[in-house]
């Protein structure tokens, strides 16, 4: 299929969700990525289990795939890493891949880039290495380091397109990642999987939008009374411990508030909204807290800013 490659040269910001789910498996969401292009770069962060196919559903230009951001290595983040790689140097990338994350990051390259050894092998030795370069196949990992925890790092500047890395709160895993992207006066802000602090509330200040990850605790204790009743204790059990490193609903509404944003998107949906009676439950409360605009993140959705 033909890449929309103009989308890299008409000089406007473009944002793609291509996951809106959480980990919570579904047929509506995949797990956690969003794509961006701007200043002639396409860049992902995140790439959740079977994010990586909406690329090629949206006609993205997988081959001009400049860098990953990863917010953190739970799987519903990290899961597509090997197919982004793989598939964008199948589609002619010229480059090997930068692929950013917090410390740790090294060792996920290396284990994908491990994992995915003989494919590479396979390719190369089936089309030539005239246009399967061994060289562009490869990773190169970018650890983040941060020497104080409020602090913001710019770690990718191109063409006007500035992406910043904060820390967020989502123990035990440490660090964890939230993204703050700049490009010619708009701002978008990323939070990964974390709960409010004031922390979050300055990195995500006067974003045209944020993408917040948001987990509905109502609903998620009416599942945990089900399994109790079922006596799924271990079921019952990791739905009880996820709650204290996430936000809900009205938390993100609260962070968005707070932040002064323009536009809120919820992300990391979880559970599955299987029904319009569950997506209005999952919303409840929100417009109350939150006086933007609200968007209920589906995959596929395409955001689009001007020059300001
Ligand atoms: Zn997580
Ligand atoms: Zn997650």
């Amino acid at each position: 299929m033909i890449s929309q490659k103009k989308l890299l040269r008409d000089g406007k910001l473009h944002i793609f969700l291509l996951g809106s789910g959480g980990p919570m498996n579904n047929d509506k969401r995949v797990a956690s990525s969003i794509g961006l292009i701007a200043g002639k770069q396409f860049l992902l962060f995140d790439v959740g289990p079977g994010s990586y196919r909406n690329v090629d559903v949206m006609r993205l230009p997988a081959e001009n795939l400049s860098a990953i951001f990863l917010t953190h290595f739970h799987s519903d983040h990290i899961g597509d890493l090997g197919e982004a790689n793989m598939l964008s140097w199948v589609n002619g990338r010229d480059h090997p891949l930068d692929v950013y994350g917090p410390k740790g990051v090294e060792r996920v390259v290396k284990g994908f880039e491990m994992a995915y050894k003989l494919d590479t092998g396979y390719r190369i030795a089936h089309h030539g290495s005239d246009i399967m370069s061994q060289e562009n196949a490869k990773m190169i990992s970018h650890t983040i380091s941060f020497e104080t925890t409020t602090e913001r790092i710019l770690c990718f500047n191109r063409n006007g397109l500035k992406v910043f890395a904060f820390e967020v709160e989502h123990p035990p895993i440490k660090p964890a990642l939230g993204y703050r992207i700049e490009y010619k006066g708009n701002v978008i802000a990323i939070t990964g999987d974390t709960i409010k602090t004031t922390d979050l509330i300055t990195h995500c200040k006067n974003a045209d939008i944020l993408f917040s990850e948001a987990i509905s605790y109502i609903m998620l204790n009416n599942i945990i009374s089900g399994a109790q009743k079922l006596n799924l204790e271990r079921y019952a059990k990791i739905l009880t411990d996820i709650q204290n490193y996430h936000m809900n609903p009205l938390t993100a509404a609260e962070l968005a508030q707070e932040a002064h944003v323009k536009k809120l998107v919820f992300v990391h949906i979880t559970p599955p909204l299987s029904t319009e009676k569950a997506e209005k439950l999952y919303l409840k409360g929100v417009d109350e807290k939150f006086d933007g605009e609200i968007v209920l993140g589906k995959d596929c959705m395409k955001f689009q800013f001007e020059e300001k």
